[in-house]
């Protein structure tokens, strides 16, 4: 087994997880199995609790686990399906080796982070080995946060068992402050002297800024931390990360960690990065409008495009593939006008949990439906257009989801029935309908023109279904429930008749869409928006 370690030095956002992506996607190219291991310092069992608008999008694995971002990122890159093994938080090691003292597993030891903590570590990284041939392995953070030592107290002492096998890859920070006008190494010094700190000394640096470094810095780097300037790549700033493969490919990157793990490199071929690269590049004649009708993306003076990142790379893959420029517009469900609605050739309202900014969703939906703006609703997003059509065309004046009014007399969505008591148990983590599902889909329907076929698979997350007590009735009034789950009960997809575009999914089409393989209903979507709007 080979390991690569990344860490990250500064400041966070610094760009690990793309790094990752992009050495797994090369290390592919090369017939290599590769795998992915993301360590979260955090307590939390995993990413399901946590405030999207803080720590970004859960992402959600085939086999129904909630996952930090990063997760998105690995599948995006290499193509992946990830599962729980791709994971670690410090919450699930510390839980497991309380649950271990309780069943005396520690034969009457005095249970102390070393060795017990790191050794769960230990333990989880080797059980994730599988039968890859590298595993990469992420440490979430900055190195020098007290909460993260831990795992490069771990990866120290797995070094002393993997040796040659074992590589470390730093991402330095190398800021170029506007008042000086020149590259900074400094910070890249220390972080690397932090890591030293911690008895690890690594093999590569990644040094990520505005601009690629010159040689001269490369020495300063290189002198201050006895990495060889031959192992110092550069990762300056690009205007899509599908750039960063081929930027460390055009390093010879790839072919130095190659020889560092001592494994024969092969002929690689590129070419599906270099026709994703050349359409991300291809100037689009026409441009479209999207707009995000989304409550998680305000912070102060900043959009933070993070809380759906799956799905502002769904649209991006999509646009590319389609050749049409593009624009996403931020809409904030509790603030915007019509105006602001005007102005999109699309509109998505993405899942989404609890009562707040629900009406402006509910009034977006409505302009697309009576406009005939394409409209695409994500789990939240198809509930929602379930009691926008009950209101207004069904006349159910006080339609509802149980989730915004438990007292509704008309609860067009409401809650699951093996959900029903993991609320009343205040058991909410890790306990929705998570995960890949089968979904049945009709023929003759928007939903089997684009999957062109009867079955898919596709991820959920949610503890809410469409009430089926109103299928007849919404029939009755256009609507066509084209995707059902395996047993028929849960409608999965519904659209609408006499419309160009309007389609509501209960899952999350975007987790498994990639830029090499756009999902076929974001590639529809935005057909449809390019078809329908010749004037563009
Ligand atoms: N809050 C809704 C539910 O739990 C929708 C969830 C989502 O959009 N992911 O069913």
């Amino acid at each position: 087994m080979k390991v690569i370690f990344i860490s990250g030095g500064v400041i966070s956002g610094i760009g690990k997880g793309i790094s990752a992506g992009s050495i797994g996607l090369l290390l592919k190219k090369h017939s290599l199995k590769v795998s992915f291991l993301k360590c979260d310092p955090y307590i939390n069992l995993d990413a399901g609790t946590m405030n999207p608008i803080v720590h970004g999008e859960v992402f959600v694995t085939d086999d129904g686990y909630e996952i930090d971002m990063d997760g998105g990122h690995y599948e995006r890159f290499i193509g992946i399906t990830l599962s729980k093994d791709n994971s670690i938080t410090t919450g699930q090691v510390y839980s497991q080796v309380i649950k271990n003292e309780r069943n005396l597993k520690y034969d009457g030891e005095c249970v102390e982070v070393i060795p017990h903590i790191r050794d769960e570590i230990v333990r989880r990284i080797e059980d994730s080995y599988g039968n890859n041939d590298i595993l990469i392995i992420e440490i979430g953070g900055t190195v020098g946060e007290y909460q993260n030592d831990i795992y490069y107290e771990a990866e120290r002492f797995l070094k002393q068992k993997l040796l040659d096998d074992l590589i470390h890859i730093h991402v330095g920070y190398l800021p170029i402050p506007k008042s000086l006008g020149e590259m900074k190494t400094k910070p890249t010094q220390q972080s690397v002297m932090l890591l030293n700190q911690r008895g690890i000394f690594p093999d590569i640096i990644i040094g990520r800024s505005e601009f690629s470094i010159d040689l001269v810095r490369k020495k300063k780097i290189s002198i201050a931390t006895n990495v060889s300037d031959n192992n110092i790549f550069s990762n300056p700033d690009v205007d899509t990360i599908y750039k960063v493969p081929k930027l460390f490919y055009d390093q010879k990157f790839d072919k130095r960690i190659l020889d560092l793990l001592k494994i024969k490199p092969s002929d690689i071929d590129f070419s599906d990065w270099e026709e994703l690269i050349k359409n991300i590049d291809t100037k689009p004649k026409k441009n479209i409008v999207i707009g995000m009708v989304s409550k998680y993306h305000n912070s102060g003076k900043f959009s933070l495009e993070d809380s759906y990142v799956s799905v502002v790379e769904a649209i991006k893959s999509a646009c590319w593939n389609k050749h049409i420029g593009f624009k996403i517009k931020w809409i904030d469900s509790e603030s915007f006008t019509e105006n602001d609605l005007s102005e999109c050739n699309g509109i998505i309202v993405p899942g989404g949990f609890g009562k707040r900014g629900i009406e402006g969703k509910i009034k977006a939906i409505k302009y697309a439906r009576e406009n005939k703006v394409p409209y695409l609703g994500l789990c939240l997003g198809m509930q929602l257009a379930a009691i926008e059509f009950a209101q207004d065309v069904c006349k159910i004046k006080d339609a509802n989801s149980e989730e915004i009014d438990e007292l509704s007399k008309n609860k067009i969505i409401h809650i699951m029935p093996d959900q029903e008591k993991k609320l009343l148990d205040k058991n909410y983590g890790g306990s929705m309908r998570l995960g890949a599902w089968d979904c049945v889909i009709d023929k003759n329907t928007l939903a089997y023109r684009l999957y062109r076929k009867n079955k898919i698979s596709e991820r959920h997350r949610h503890r809410y279904e469409f009430n089926n007590e109103y299928r007849k009735l919404f029939e009755s009034h256009g609507m066509i429930f084209s995707g059902k789950s395996t047993d028929g009960n849960l409608v999965e997809i519904m659209e609408l008749k006499d419309h160009p575009f309007f389609i509501g999914v209960q899952f999350h089409p975007e987790f498994k869409s990639s830029p090499i393989l756009p999902h076929p209903l974001f590639l529809e979507f935005i057909s449809v928006i390019i078809s329908s709007n010749g004037s563009i």
